[in-house]
């Protein structure tokens, strides 16, 4: 699988792929990262990526030109690349999307920086369009190293453990037991008493228990889909 990061900033994105799970990944060649720079294809003398906004308004909005030539030279080398945009007002990113998208063959990122991307070009290239959240950040990359990450980790082999895949919040609607590692007692507080009786039946219960309290205290929500799916 690859991944493309259409960005003006790609140094900012780099060093997320330099250390730990995601590198041991690539280095195993279960997907690779590639970089696209718009300004390297803007026919501006200069180089430039962006003006102001026609009709007017606060802010910069990068121009069409050097976005249309990046995406099209990429679309001419894979026509299967699914291009994803990154914009604060679009549906927000889930584990569902992660899961569909690691069977991609190829996946695209584009970030905007300024007030955003000229309209045109998301209308013309745009397969999906995702936020991460209803805040406003300066740039789409991390938003963008936010979907990889999630996506990625979905991708066979890239976990250690697949069973991590199986057991995480968001695969069903009760979110993950709580997590304890050892000593099983610090500092007078000891791991639940179960845990450490080594019955995986009583244990399968009292987590499956824990795991409902902490769906009820953080997203009641859920619980209450889980209830109904469960009628
Ligand atoms: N003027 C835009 C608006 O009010 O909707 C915000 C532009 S923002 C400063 C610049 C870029 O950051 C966006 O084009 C987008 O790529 C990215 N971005 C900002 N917030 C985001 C979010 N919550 N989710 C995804 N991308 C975001």
């Amino acid at each position: 699988m690859q991944f493309t990061f259409v960005t003006l900033f790609s140094n900012l994105v780099e060093g997320y792929f330099q250390d730990s799970i995601l590198k041991r990944a690539i280095d195993k060649n279960l997907f690779s990262v590639h970089y696209l720079d718009p300004r390297k294809f803007s026919l501006n003398k200069h180089f430039k990526v962006d003006d102001t906004a026609v009709g007017g308004g606060a802010g910069m909005v990068m121009n069409p030109q050097p976005l249309f030539d990046a995406l099209d030279s990429l679309k001419s080398k894979n026509k299967n690349a699914h291009i994803i945009f990154l914009t604060p007002v679009a549906k927000q990113f889930k584990q569902n999307d992660a899961k569909r998208l690691a069977k991609k063959e190829h996946v695209v990122f584009v970030s905007g920086r300024y007030e955003g991307i000229d309209e045109r070009v998301i209308e013309e290239f745009a397969d999906e369009v995702f936020s991460i959240g209803d805040y406003v950040l300066t740039g789409g990359e991390l938003a963008s190293l936010v979907l990889c990450d999630a996506i990625s980790r979905n991708i066979e082999g890239v976990l250690g453990n697949s069973d991590s895949l199986s057991i995480e919040s968001f695969e069903t609607e009760l979110l993950e037991a709580p997590s304890f590692s050892k000593p099983k007692l610090y500092k007078e507080n000891s791991v639940p008493k179960e845990y450490l009786k080594g019955n995986h039946s009583k244990i399968r219960t009292l987590k499956i228990a824990l795991s409902k309290c902490k769906t009820k205290f953080f997203r009641p929500e859920q619980l209450l889909k889980h209830k109904i799916t469960k009628r």
